[in-house]
């Protein structure tokens, strides 16, 4: 693995003291639980605001924001360090181009995460959009795809531009209900899920990136609905790391692309092999033990 510097995490005391007190609490509460590194996977489509998440959650300008240009091909991860604490988050380039998935994206991607563990993966959208479509259903099936869908499980789903005044006379809880569960049901077609699994696993969260977003007397900026949400968004994500399941180890295997949902189904036709013979061969010698047995007739 390539020498990865890991710096000081100073952004944090760019945050309002409420958010800072909140942050270092819930970074105790992993280390309780002996977690000292989290490795997050930013991913989802281009310009949905994944650079500007990561650089909200870090709390300085780590990775480049840009609303005109694609983003560079290779992914970045951006470690910060604090009381014991290693925090990296990896920003990637977007998986969609020209109205395709981009698979080469998806690969570089996996070769750049080659050795580590995937703690926490968080699939960025944006929530003033209206539509899901065939798109975004690739896009899951091909995360799904290449790292298999026990990922999910670590799952997140971040939707970005949350400061919105919601069309048609919705409300605004209104409106983030049913574009979650738009999305929700695009991630489980994506991923073969079953309803339920998704609702318990898969959390939707809130981002509002904007400087101009609210904030309440504490300075902590805030979504239209009150919530602070840097410190739910990092709450959130120490709930889906505590939940029991297991981080995604990128392996070799994984990246030379033995399909992850088949692993173990391969042995299937040997196991079938084996069983046949330790049965077809008891019963051979129960037969024979069988001859054995009879009397003979008088005949013989
Ligand atoms: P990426 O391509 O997914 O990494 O997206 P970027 O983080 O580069 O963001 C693309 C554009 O959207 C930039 O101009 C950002 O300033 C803007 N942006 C990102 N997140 C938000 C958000 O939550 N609210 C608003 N208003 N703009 C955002
Ligand atoms: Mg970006």
């Amino acid at each position: 693995m390539a020498f990865q510097l890991i710096r000081e995490w100073t952004g944090i005391q760019q945050f309002p003291s409420a958010t800072q007190t909140k942050l270092l609490e819930l970074l105790g509460k992993l280390k309780q639980e002996n977690v000292s590194t989290l490795t997050i996977l930013v991913m989802g489509k281009g310009g949905v605001g994944k650079s500007s998440t990561v650089n909200s959650i870090i709390g300085e300008r780590a990775v480049v924001v840009n609303a005109f240009q694609a983003e560079g091909h290779r992914p970045m991860m951006v470690s910060r360090s604090r009381a014991g604490f290693t925090l990296n988050i990896i920003d990637t380039p977007g998986l969609v181009e020209g109205g395709y998935v981009n698979d080469q994206v998806l690969e570089i991607i996996k070769r750049f995460l080659l050795n580590k563990t995937i703690d926490v993966l968080l699939y960025v959208d944006r929530l003033d959009a209206y539509r899901v479509d065939t798109l975004d259903k690739q896009i899951v099936k091909a995360i799904s795809d290449g790292f298999g869908k026990e990922i999910w499980r670590r799952g997140l789903v971040v939707l970005t531009h949350a400061q919105l005044s919601p069309p048609d006379g919705l409300s605004y809880d209104d409106f983030f209900s049913r574009r979650s569960e738009a999305l929700l049901k695009v991630v489980r077609q994506g991923v073969r899920m079953r309803k339920q699994d998704t609702q318990d696993f898969i959390p939707v969260v809130l981002v509002e990136n904007s400087g101009r977003c609210n904030k309440n007397e504490s300075e902590e900026k805030i979504l239209p609905n009150g919530t602070a949400w840097i410190p739910n968004l990092v709450k959130t994500i120490t709930d889906v790391v505590l939940n029991g399941s297991k981080g995604i180890l990128v392996d070799e295997k994984l990246i030379e692309g033995e399909d992850p949902n088949q692993r173990g189904k391969l042995a299937i036709p040997f196991l079938l092999a084996f069983q046949l013979l330790v049965v077809v061969n008891r019963i051979k010698k129960w037969i024979n033990d069988d001859i054995a047995k009879e009397p003979s007739p008088y005949w013989a």
